[in-house]
């Protein structure tokens, strides 16, 4: 997809220090890190946002929390973690390639 920035990094046009890559999602380190633990995961495929997943998506996003959950574990935040993903600019979406946000790393990482 031109001028989506998420694309890029899967791409490898834009660098991302990376946690995990398989042929269909990548996990890296959030740019701005709202808490000591935070990364991204997103599926290769180019989905705008959650409300544009289809039935065909189901399994691609359970993986997305899968594979997150795994790379919390990794990191011990798997006592406490938060999953998040934005929809729309009303919500603070930014970037329009769906990502979830898994944020640990201390007590209630509310704060995004
Ligand atoms: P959202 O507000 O849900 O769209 O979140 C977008 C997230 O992407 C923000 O937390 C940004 O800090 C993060 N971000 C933007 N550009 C990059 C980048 N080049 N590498 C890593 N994270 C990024």
């Amino acid at each position: 997809m031109d001028n989506c920035i998420f694309c890029k990094i899967i791409a490898g046009e834009i660098p991302s220090k990376k946690l995990y890559e398989d042929e269909e999602v990548l996990a890296f380190w959030d740019i701005a890190p709202q808490s000591p633990v935070h990364f991204l995961v997103i599926p290769k495929k180019h989905i705008a946002r959650p409300a544009d997943v289809t039935e065909a998506d189901d399994a691609l996003i359970g993986k997305l929390i899968r594979i997150g959950s795994q790379l919390a574990k990794e990191h011990n935040t798997d006592d406490g973690f938060r999953i998040i993903f934005n929809n729309g600019a009303k919500a603070g979406q930014e970037v329009f390639h769906i990502h979830l946000h898994i944020i640990g790393g201390r007590d209630k990482p509310w704060a995004l």
